[in-house]
């Protein structure tokens, strides 16, 4: 199992201090890069922000937002809400790399078993519960089949550890 102590940190200044009480996990595509997102999510004016980048080259992990606070990602859900954010873009599906899909799994892995989650609460931004908190995006890409991440995830967490 992924230790997420051991994950690299920066601190965005984008994201409210205290109060989430994780209920969902969130996938979303960045429409951009590893390192431009890194950028706008250290930009105050951006006013917006996730707990986890995964970069698609090489699947390595940022943690941007402490698991105590909020981050800006999903509007009037952000309280109950962990934000990943994806390299890439929904329009190029060979964005959505196997290498960051790896690292994907271990991540929510580790997180369902923090904060004991169902894989079944792991949803993407554009799932019909997030519509009903004002959410209106089409990430992450349509080829993102989350039936078989969720399995894959449940996998780890039946993992026996020796
Ligand atoms: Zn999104």
């Amino acid at each position: 199992m992924l230790d997420l102590s051991k994950i690299p940190f920066k601190q965005s200044p984008n994201c409210r201090l205290g109060g989430l009480v994780p209920k969902y996990i969130v996938i979303h595509t960045m429409q951009g890069t590893f390192n431009g997102t890194i950028s706008w999510f250290m930009n105050p004016k951006a006013q917006v922000s996730a707990h986890y980048l995964i970069n698609n080259v090489d699947g390595k992990i940022l943690q941007m937002v402490s698991l105590k606070d909020k981050a800006w990602h999903v509007g009037r859900a952000n309280p109950i809400s962990i934000g990943v954010e994806l390299a890439g873009y929904v329009e190029k599906p060979y964005t959505l790399t196997p290498i960051m899909w790896e690292s994907c799994v271990e991540l929510c892995a580790a997180l369902c078993k923090k904060f004991n989650l169902s894989p079944a609460n792991i949803i993407g931004h554009s799932d019909p519960i997030m519509r009903k908190y004002g959410n209106n995006h089409h990430d992450p890409w349509k080829q993102f089949d989350f039936v078989k991440f969720r399995k894959q995830v449940q996998a780890k967490l039946d993992e026996k550890t020796v």
